[in-house]
């Protein structure tokens, strides 16, 4: 369980090349995002203005148009008020000049006050002798006033706008009117001042509302004359107010839209661009930006968990060698060295540095303990547990060698004599004889009290005989203490020729010394085959 849990811990450079990389992909989203968001605004704003103005100046545009209009019908109604004598046939051709030369008009006609044609230009439309008796021209006509209609269905059955010019005669009783049309439907004055392609490559488009939100001109010419008061646009237009905002058309689809009114008419006009263009574009814009910055910003991601990953491989290094160190394991050479080199990051240094050096006094310590440990601290000479330890090696190889046990000769009395001190100055004595005696193959233990014990690798019972008769002559001959004799008794035995067992090789070795005490001390003796 405790295991699990901690196998779920994240990695320092896992979680730094998460941190680094969130931090990288969230600043791009940012910037993505308020560019994005900018860019918007501003397009949208730059498109609405674009429109506001110019519908304004498609509204002055028609606004001088009809006032050209009005000039024009104006003055066709004072000459023939000044020359009233003219005949039907005359009157005609005078609003067939005014007609072909203003261009202003589709047609032009003269209804006198009783409401019949009295002339119409051109004379195609062949209403000349008509009656009108009701409509509304017939009302225009009886209005006796100047003015302009709304869209309807004239005599010719053409949806027409009519402006009308009342006719006095000189003696100020009414004559009638002169009516000028515009076809809504057809080729006009206003789709020529206006431009014919109603329908920009962008999808921008524009539109002119009549009195009572009545489409006088659309790019989609059955609309024309339809109300379009369903658009609050629209609506706004009639009631005389100009504007621009993000409207939805009728047919639903989201427009940037500027609308313009005309006061001297009461007409309005409005020009819009689809919202999916702009949203288009900014696609592009957004598009283009991610092409110019994707590279940048690998580099940088790249770069940042490349560093991150640095930073973090001391730290990792640490975990693993102290985790190592905790589970009982030897810090390997390469392992060490890597933690030693000193590094950029101040902690990761100081750490390092730390770590490497209690890792040292550590191991030094552990040495000193094990040596402790298998060290007789009043000989220096190995201990009993360092010779059980090169025994078992030795027997495992199954190699020769002999065993030799040396006990010194009434080690008691000496004690008693000189004391415990002369004892122990005899032992460390007779411990550094031994050893200048013994090869440096040869292992000299203390196995305890004043007997100590040999082991000759590869020497056989004789030979180890020799050794044996070698320190026991020795000793004899070196007072260990002045004004006494010490001598020493060793008994030997041979691996594996006496014993493959080890207990057993000690007890025969044993026997031998016991052998060399009771036959007087002083003296070797080899175990017998
Ligand atoms: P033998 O010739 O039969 O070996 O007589 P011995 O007196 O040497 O025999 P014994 O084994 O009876 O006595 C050993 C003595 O060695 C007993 C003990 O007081 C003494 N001894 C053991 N270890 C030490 C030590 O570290 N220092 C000193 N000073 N004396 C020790
Ligand atoms: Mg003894
Ligand atoms: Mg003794």
């Amino acid at each position: 369980m405790k295991r699990l849990f901690y196998n779920r811990k994240m990695n320092l450079s896992t979680l730094l090349t998460v941190l680094v990389s969130a931090s990288v992909i969230l600043t791009l989203l940012i910037l993505t995002f308020s560019s994005y968001h900018s860019n918007k605004e501003s397009l949208v704003n730059t498109y609405l203005s674009l429109n506001y103005s110019k519908s304004e100046k498609m509204s002055h545009s028609v606004d001088s148009l009809f006032s050209s209009m009005r000039t024009s019908l104006e003055n066709a109604a004072a000459f023939l008020e000044k020359n009233e004598q003219l005949n039907d046939k005359e009157i005609f051709e005078q609003l067939e000049l005014l007609r072909s030369s203003s261009g202003y008009f589709n047609s032009l006609s003269w209804v006198d006050e009783n409401g019949v044609v009295r002339a119409i230009s051109p004379i195609s439309i062949g209403l000349t002798g008509q009656k009108l008796t009701a409509g509304i021209t017939k009302d225009v006509l009886d209005s006796k006033k100047p003015g302009v209609t709304a869209p309807y269905v004239g005599p010719s059955n053409r949806l027409i706008v009519l402006m009308n010019q009342p006719l006095y005669r000189k003696d100020g009783s009414y004559r009638g009117m002169i009516g000028g049309t515009i076809y809504l439907q057809e080729k006009n004055v206003l789709n020529q001042i206006l431009g014919n392609d109603a329908v920009e490559k962008n999808g921008s488009y524009y539109f002119v509302i009549g009195p009572e939100g009545t489409r006088l001109f659309h790019p989609d010419s059955r609309l024309i004359g339809e109300s379009a008061l369903e658009n609050s646009m629209v609506q706004k237009l009639t009631q005389g107010q100009s504007g621009m905002e993000l409207v939805t058309n009728t047919k639903g689809i989201p427009m940037l839209a500027a609308y313009s009114y005309i006061p001297e008419i009461g007409w309005g006009i409005v020009q819009q661009t689809p919202y999916s263009y702009v949203q288009n574009m900014l696609k592009i814009q957004l598009q283009d930006l991610l092409m110019h910055v994707w590279l940048p910003f690998l580099l940088l991601l790249l770069f940042s968990i490349f560093i991150a990953r640095k930073l973090a491989a001391p730290f990792i290094g640490l975990a693993d060698l102290v985790n190592h160190l905790a589970q009982g394991k030897e810090v390997s050479l390469p392992l060490r060295e890597a933690l030693m080199k000193p590094h950029w990051n101040r902690e990761a240094d100081l750490l390092t540095k730390t770590v490497a050096i209690a890792i040292e006094t550590l191991e030094k310590n552990n040495r000193q303990l094990t040596q402790n440990a298998i060290t007789d601290s009043l000989t220096g000479l190995p201990n009993r547990r360092k010779m059980d330890e090169v025994l078992t090696d030795w027997s495992i190889e199954n190699r020769l060698f002999s065993l030799v046990i040396l006990d010194i000769d009434h080690f008691k009395s000496i004690n008693d004599t000189y004391g415990h001190q002369t004892g122990d100055e005899t032992l460390k004595k007779l411990a550094d004889t031994v050893q200048k005696i013994v090869r440096k193959n040869d292992h000299c233990f203390r196995y305890g009290g004043e007997e100590f014990v040999l082991l000759l690798p590869d020497t056989d019972i004789a030979g180890a005989s020799q050794v044996a008769e070698k320190i026991r002559g020795q000793v004899e001959n070196i007072a260990l203490i002045p004004d006494r004799n010490v001598t020493v008794s060793l008994g030997i035995s041979e691996f594996p020729l006496h014993s493959n067992s080890l207990t057993e090789l000690f007890k025969i070795a044993d026997k031998a010394l016991y052998q060399s005490k009771s036959a007087g001390r002083n003296r070797v003796t080899a175990a017998s085959a």
